[in-house]
């Protein structure tokens, strides 16, 4: 993707200044909302490694990689709208982001509406868990 377009996540900047600088590792996610925009992104790009990476080392869907890959690549991502968050900032320990990802699989289009809980491992956000709304 050419870093100058707009970020995936819809945050209205540039991939460069928005969500790549987490994904490549430069930058750490400051909040929660971050992290999980730079998941989305990921999703978009089938990057697994970061999905990976970016996940609690307890809850980490290994043996999915090869599935969350395939699905991943096989749909087109629409975009996606942070609906609300709680905490996750820069001085908290957890948070939630609930958030709709809007996606076509198959010719339909397709929503996640979820409500994810982030936590800090070794000082780092990750996401844990989520539930479906
Ligand atoms: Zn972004």
């Amino acid at each position: 993707m050419n870093t100058l377009n707009p970020c995936p996540c819809g945050s209205g900047l540039s991939y460069s200044t928005c969500c790549e600088p987490i994904i490549s590792g430069r930058n750490d996610a400051v909040t929660a909302q971050a992290l999980m925009r730079s998941r989305y992104v990921a999703f978009t790009l089938a990057n697994v490694d970061y999905l990976m990476r970016s996940h609690s080392a307890r809850t980490r869907p290994v043996k999915d990689r090869k599935n969350i890959e395939k699905w991943a690549k096989s749909v087109t991502w629409m975009g996606l709208s942070i609906l609300d968050t709680q905490a996750g900032d820069a001085s908290d320990e957890i948070g939630t982001v609930e958030f709709k990802a809007t996606y076509l699989e198959n010719g339909k289009l397709q929503q996640i509406h979820e409500k994810s809980l982030f936590h800090r491992e070794n000082g780092n956000w990750v996401y844990v868990s989520g539930v479906h709304r």
